[in-house]
């Protein structure tokens, strides 16, 4: 059997549950490749999650194994939501921790964007 050092994809994370529609989400946009919905504990005036539709464990898995069509349509869906929060002309910040070094807490890709002030220096 293959060993690999990608985590197994949990189907019951709690962003697979939101995705099934089984726990509510404050939605701010959805489409083919992409969910974005308020975060539980915003950090910022706006703080706002956005996630793949597809099984991705983390940003290195997504990244690794994602058609090309997921990884565009995805990421445009961020640039979507931004414009969409009226972030462009004021700026915004994009942030995915990766693993238990990371600071990841859920295992489905997740991307936060940050934004509605003027954001500190980022530090590790
Ligand atoms: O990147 P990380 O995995 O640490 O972030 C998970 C994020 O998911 C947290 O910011 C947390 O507040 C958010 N969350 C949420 N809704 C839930 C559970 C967690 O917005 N039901």
């Amino acid at each position: 059997m293959a060993v690999t050092g990608k985590p197994p994809y949990e189907e019951g994370n709690i962003f697979a549950r939101i995705l099934r529609g089984e726990i509510p989400c404050r939605k701010v946009h959805e489409d083919e490749h992409a969910l974005a919905f308020h975060d539980i504990a915003p950090q910022a005036p706006v703080h706002v999650l956005v996630i793949p539709k597809g099984p991705y464990v983390s940003f290195a898995d997504f990244a690794a194994t994602a058609p090309a069509e997921e990884l565009a349509g995805f990421w445009r869906a961020v640039g979507l939501v931004a414009r969409q929060l009226g972030l462009e002309d004021s700026g915004y910040r994009l942030l995915s921790n990766m693993g238990p070094d990371g600071g990841q807490e859920v295992g489905h890709f997740h991307v936060h964007l940050f934004g509605g002030r003027r954001l500190g220096r980022m530090v590790p």
